[in-house]
């Protein structure tokens, strides 16, 4: 029997703002869409921090053993420097100023994209469709649009009209805006636009002269708007209707809403069932952000090379880190939280490399059954990794418990016990146990381990003074030995 069938996940629906129970729309096929980056610089941490929510998400859905068809874009075109669709094309103006091809700046960042994502040890996604890889499919989108009445166009770029759309559909229901709060809140138009009204968006952009990256369409040599491209690829790789569509919260107004309207303009269905949304990464407590200089890129956050943070973090004792907080909260980087979640970490990973160690007995002290069942529970409750590391924690003490012989285990528990902390450590949370050079107790441990045979030389000689200098010179350095009927194990204070 699939996990799934004894497993049902409650999520935080963005669309109606409630947990629901999740119910996928074929059982055991989920399809889900998150917004992909814009690869015009190099992948911004905060993004990295929504990436790897989902990748948890993925990771869960997966071993619950849904098939899961997850779809992740790549936006190489059409993203304007404003949401208000003005400005120059993000990647044309990188290519601008660096005097290369714009094909050239979305290679390098996509490359980047994917050595960063690869040393934090995601998943790929089923599917990584490219913006440009799919203009037939938006230049199809549009004149569906247009027949069905909610685009207009003017001087070669077709604007969707979004106060015709809110007379028979719902514009704001995502993000809880009202079209005419909308209407106050934005300048009237400064007569330079084409558009009729403020509100509307881009779903084809006449092009330039100067501008590069262009297409031939039914009403301009020009290039499609920023939020068409997601409506295009989600739907069709995953369909009309599908399970899941996640991204940073930052892209519910005016991204999501948009794409919620071009699905239901073109196809009268509302395109995604359950959104979800990642919370923000800010750094020491305020947003991170290029111009006030309050930001670490990836790189130099796994390097040590900058100015907030006191050394190098391993990419797992930051996945940890982000393990710790639920993905609908902001998470603020700090050195301390980062300090903190690397001696979590290893903790953690001295107690699973005990697992192998450890030594079954007749009966168990210990519920395992329900321990197991409590990490599910945390994670079928909207995801909940903090209570599912708290979990963990829990297991730690066991593990730590049955080896100085205070609780027990039977073999099946023991094995149970393996079994699940493999599943949600490595599978689950996408932890490595590779990250401990930097910590040195691989090292230590092996030297504790040679002292502990010499002391047992000295004493099968009968050199008691030896041993018992051996024994204590340790415990002054703050490593007690301890001696058991299976053997002598140390800990460190
Ligand atoms: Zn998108």
């Amino acid at each position: 029997m699939q996990l799934y069938k004894e497993h049902q996940i409650k999520l935080y629906n963005s669309l109606t703002g409630k947990k629901e129970n999740f119910k996928p729309i074929n059982e055991g096929y989920i399809g889900m869409y998150v917004c992909g980056p814009t690869v015009y610089s190099n992948v911004h941490l905060g993004n990295v921090r929504t990436f790897m929510s989902f990748d948890m998400v993925f990771r869960y859905l997966k071993h619950l053993g849904y098939k899961v068809r997850y779809v992740r874009n790549i936006t190489d075109a059409g993203h304007l420097e404003n949401d208000a669709d003005v400005g120059e094309d993000k990647i044309t103006k990188k290519a601008r100023l660096e005097e290369i091809e714009p094909m050239e700046v979305v290679q390098r960042y996509t490359v980047d994209f994917h050595n960063v994502l690869n040393t934090f040890n995601f998943l790929p996604p089923s599917i990584e469709p490219t913006a440009t890889g799919h203009i037939i499919e938006q230049i199809e989108l549009i004149s569906k649009i247009i027949e069905n009445g909610f685009a207009y166009e003017v001087n070669g770029s077709v604007y969707f009209d979004v106060h015709k759309f809110d007379e028979t559909n719902e514009y704001g229901k995502l993000s809880k805006r009202k079209l005419e709060d909308l209407i106050h809140n934005t300048r009237t138009l400064d007569g330079q636009s084409d558009k009729k009204n403020p509100q509307d968006f881009a779903l084809w952009k006449k092009a330039e002269p100067q501008h590069i990256m262009r297409w031939p369409s039914p009403w301009s040599d020009g290039f499609p708007g920023w939020h068409l491209e997601c409506t295009a690829m989600s739907t069709k790789y995953l369909g009309e209707q599908f399970d899941i569509h996640g991204g940073g919260m930052d892209l519910k107004f005016p991204h999501h809403e948009c794409e919620i309207a071009q699905n239901e303009a073109a196809k009268g269905v509302s395109p995604v069932n359950y959104w979800m949304h990642a919370n923000m990464l800010e750094l020491n407590g305020q947003r991170m952000s290029k111009t006030t200089g309050n930001t670490v890129n990836p790189d130099e956050l796994l390097s040590g090379n900058n100015k907030f943070f006191s050394k190098a973090y391993a990419p797992s004792v930051i996945r940890f880190f982000n393990a710790q907080s639920s993905y609908r909260s902001v998470l603020d980087l700090t050195d301390d939280g980062l300090l903190a979640s690397e001696k979590g970490f290893y903790r953690l990973m001295d107690a699973v490399n005990l697992l192998d160690s450890l030594k079954a007995s007749e009966t168990s002290s210990i519920d395992i059954p329900a321990w197991k069942q409590r990490c599910y529970d945390a994670m079928n409750d909207d995801f909940n990794s903090p209570i599912l590391v708290a979990h963990l924690f829990e297991a730690v003490k066991y593990i730590n418990q049955v080896k100085e012989g205070s609780e027990t285990l039977s073999i099946e528990d023991l094995n149970l016990l393996k079994e699940t902390i493999n599943n949600f450590v490595y599978d689950i949370l996408g932890l490595e146990n590779n990250a401990k050079s930097d910590s040195g107790t691989d090292k230590l441990s092996g030297a504790v381990d040679v002292l502990i045979r010499l002391r047992q030389d000295a004493r099968a000689n009968k050199d008691f003074a030896m041993s018992d200098k051996i024994r204590d010179e340790l415990a002054a350095v703050g490593i007690q030995l301890k001696d058991g009927k299976d053997g002598t194990t140390f800990s460190v204070n």
